[in-house]
């Protein structure tokens, strides 16, 4: 069983991605950002979904 994608955001550009592990470079601004974790985890969420609470 695979573990559930999460949800980050760049720090640097605020571009989104669903998956297991933050990239090391970012997919859009091509820097090596930080990647926060905006996972929602709350059950009125779709799966992947961002939490409109954080960033
Ligand atoms: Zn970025």
């Amino acid at each position: 069983m695979e573990p559930p994608e999460m949800t980050w955001k760049c720090s640097n550009c605020g571009y989104t991605l669903s998956r297991q592990v933050p990239p090391q470079q970012c997919p859009s601004c091509k820097e090596k950002c930080e990647f926060l974790d905006v996972t929602c985890y709350t059950p009125e969420c779709t799966p992947g979904g961002q939490d409109p609470r954080i960033g």
